[in-house]
């Protein structure tokens, strides 16, 4: 039977590199035996100039209604587009914000993988980088300091201003079921990324990932305190597989390693919820301005797909095919603009997924 992708197109270079995921994803389907059925969803700037909000409820339901969901990116350059002279609610923005909402996603997932052929474009020294890296950093994504209530007050003519950093067992404990299940199809270690020997909410969540752990007596776990993963990712990034964190910790640490690994047109990303749906996107936005130039990079979209295969429909052979066929691209020597460098051949956007799915 037909799997039922969702796919959201979006604004400015999101068709064009969503159309090339989809040539890679359609190449895998006939070679690995599985059906993918697409409905084609608006979301974003797109939806704004159709039906006047971000995103319908009747996209929503079609969302809803699907295995997994395959998005570019949405939203406009803010300066000049008429999107945002919107009130905020309406902008492209609250589309994406609605449906993580709606599709209750919790788990945000980020690759750093760093590909050999691109190793010019790591900001760490040869020694650091070794054989190269290979982690997943595994941030929660509802919860914490970001959801907490907060106010500011002025206290005898001084402003104060609370953020509260709140966590329950259960918001924990899903989340690190998650981890461990990703680390299963991983090398089957997860680290515990938190600030115990400080915070009552990190105290929890250490205890509650003790628990976990229990239940996967094949993964390995270790727990690590922030200020020192943060160290450790810029001095052996190869030590890690899962990273399993909180919130905020996660924003600033999944930003530091995507940083490590090079181009942000190679960094795909995925948001799931208890089931095992998910939304895959690049972890880049809708680069307006490059938007129609057939120059933006489609790895990290594809990569998105192949990410959706292997976590939403299990179709782990697929996915290793997809990226495999990227890293022979890249070992041919073929780039795009954004990650050019000497004595390399320059593709646009649709040659490379065309060369890509070729490889699949
Ligand atoms: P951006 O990621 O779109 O672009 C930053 C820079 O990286 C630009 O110079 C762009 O040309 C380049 N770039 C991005 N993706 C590339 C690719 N695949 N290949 C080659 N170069 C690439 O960030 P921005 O300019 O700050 O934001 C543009 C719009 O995207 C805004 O409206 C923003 O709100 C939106 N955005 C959307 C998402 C999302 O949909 N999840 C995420 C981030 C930003």
């Amino acid at each position: 039977m037909a799997h039922k992708i969702a796919v959201i197109p979006g604004d400015g270079i999101g068709p064009e590199i969503v159309r090339e995921a989809r040539r890679v994803l359609d190449s895998a389907d006939g070679k690995y035996g599985f059906e993918l059925e697409y409905t084609q969803l608006l979301m974003g700037g797109a939806s704004i100039d159709v039906h006047g909000v971000p995103l319908t409820d009747e996209a929503i339901a079609q969302a809803k209604a699907s295995e997994a969901v395959l998005m570019g990116s949405i939203g406009g350059d803010a300066k000049t587009s008429p999107w945002y002279k919107l009130e905020p609610q309406l902008r492209p923005e609250a589309g994406l914000l609605k449906i993580r909402k709606e599709l209750n996603l919790f788990a945000n997932l980020r690759p750093a993988y760093l590909y050999d052929e691109l190793r010019a474009a790591c900001p760490l020294r040869d020694e650091v980088i070794g054989d190269g890296f290979d982690m997943m950093i595994m941030r929660e994504l509802t919860g914490g300091l970001y959801f907490g209530a907060r106010e500011t007050v002025v206290e005898n003519g001084v402003r104060k201003a609370v953020d509260t950093l709140v966590y329950n067992e259960e918001e924990i404990r899903r989340i690190a079921v998650k981890g461990f299940d990703i680390a299963r199809k991983r090398r089957r270690k997860v680290c515990s990324v938190d600030k115990a020997n400080v915070l009552d909410s990190s105290r929890l969540w250490r205890a509650v990932v003790e628990e976990v752990s229990r239940d996967y007596p094949d993964v390995e776990l270790s727990h690590m305190l922030v200020d020192n993963c943060a160290m450790q990712l810029v001095k052996d990034p190869a030590q890690f597989d899962v990273i399993l964190t909180e919130n905020m910790f996660g924003d600033i640490l999944s930003d530091e390693a995507s940083m490590v690994t090079g181009s942000i047109g190679m960094l795909s990303s995925a948001s799931l919820n208890e089931t095992k749906f998910g939304l895959y996107e690049p972890s880049h936005g809708s680069a307006p301005d490059i938007a129609g130039k057939d120059i933006a990079n489609p790895i990290a979209t594809i990569l998105s797909a192949a990410m959706m295969l292997r976590y939403s429909l299990d179709l782990d052979e697929a996915a290793d095919a997809i990226e495999a066929a990227v890293s022979q691209v890249l070992r041919e020597g073929y780039r795009t603009v954004d990650i050019m460098s000497e004595g390399c051949t320059r593709v646009g956007t649709a040659e490379m997924g065309t060369l890509i799915a070729a490889r699949v």
